[in-house]
């Protein structure tokens, strides 16, 4: 049966750096809203996408859960682009919030949304799906105020490589130190550690660790968490991009620094943070393991999303 006929593209929404987005709706039902993301699909994939990204394409699809964006259908269009049907969001994403100016938050609204991100993030590991690209802007915000985790690596893997090396840019604050570094294995925290730096921004209203290359990036990170060493972090020095720190180590931060830096997160918080920016991909939390601390049951409680802040 013909997807393609299913729904009808009407305005565009927005333009990123691999896609088109419009807003659409059921042919059948005109007030079921959706948006076509019209991905611009690298020519090397035209005559038959890969089989990988087929199959990524239809595991999204059976992912059901309130803070994973819904991915309703797949089709190709016409000029052979790839169009996938998603959940209209019209409230934005969390990048708006943290940067306008007008808009006011507080502690419990961070742990609304942290809630939402930690709960989207266990079910995608949970199915053994790996975000990778866990920053404010892929955060998209439903008409209740649910926060839903959108924008898996899909376009990426579809668009054009020299697209790429900017897209790289814009993602580099979230990026662990475990893949600045090359490690070609690597396991599901990475998300955990873009959700501590998101963690961070929604608390300061800035990018915590904003560096302007990767070597910059590590070195930014090593003044804020301490420098990597073999004693905090076995096998660091073997990673292909290990750079040694010379005669600026910073000792490895505890407890007192995230209070520090982070005073409106409380000692609980501020443990919880620590336990996501933890520089040893073995020893940071899962997000299991985050789900389960003490900091989302202690007051303020999380606010109720009806009741979250949200763009005027
Ligand atoms: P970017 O990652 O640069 O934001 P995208 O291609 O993901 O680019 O999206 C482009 C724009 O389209 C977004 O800024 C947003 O305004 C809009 N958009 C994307 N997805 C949705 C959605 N599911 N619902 C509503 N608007 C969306």
């Amino acid at each position: 049966e013909d997807v393609r006929r299913k729904y009808v593209k009407d305005k565009k929404l927005g333009e990123g750096t691999y896609a088109v987005v419009y807003l659409g709706y059921l042919r059948d039902n005109p007030s079921s809203l959706v948006a076509i993301k019209k991905i611009k699909v690298n020519a090397e994939y035209r005559d038959g996408l890969s089989m990988d990204a087929i199959r990524e394409i239809k595991y999204l699809q059976e992912l059901s859960h309130p803070n994973i964006i819904a991915l309703h259908d797949v089709f190709s269009s016409k000029d052979r682009n790839l169009n996938l049907v998603l959940e209209y969001l019209p409230l934005g994403d969390l990048e708006m919030l943290i940067k306008d100016g007008n808009i006011q938050y507080g502690v419990a609204d961070v742990k609304a949304w942290m809630g939402m991100l930690t709960r989207g993030v266990w079910f995608c590991h949970e199915n053994f799906i790996l975000h990778r690209d866990i920053k404010p802007n892929n955060l998209l915000i439903a008409s209740d105020g649910e926060v839903k985790l959108a924008d898996f690596g899909l376009a990426r893997s579809f668009a054009d490589p020299y697209l790429n090396m900017t897209h790289q840019v814009i993602t580099r604050w979230y990026r662990p130190p475990e893949l600045l570094y090359g490690a070609r294995q690597y396991s599901a925290v990475v998300d955990v550690w873009s959700m501590g730096m998101v963690f961070a921004e929604l608390l300061l209203r800035v990018p915590y660790v904003a560096g302007n290359s990767d070597m910059d990036q590590i070195a930014k990170i090593s003044e804020a968490f301490g420098s990597p060493t073999e004693e905090n972090w076995p096998g660091v020095t073997k990673l292909p991009n290990y750079v040694p720190p010379g005669d600026r180590i910073t000792p490895l931060q505890g407890r007192e620094f995230f209070l520090r830096q982070f005073p409106t997160a409380g000692p609980l918080g501020a443990d919880l943070l620590m336990s996501m920016s933890t520089l040893d991909p073995r020893k940071r939390s899962s997000a299991r393991e985050i789900l389960q601390h003490a900091w989302w049951r202690s007051d303020p409680k999380p606010t109720p999303k009806e009741s979250l802040p949200r763009k005027s």
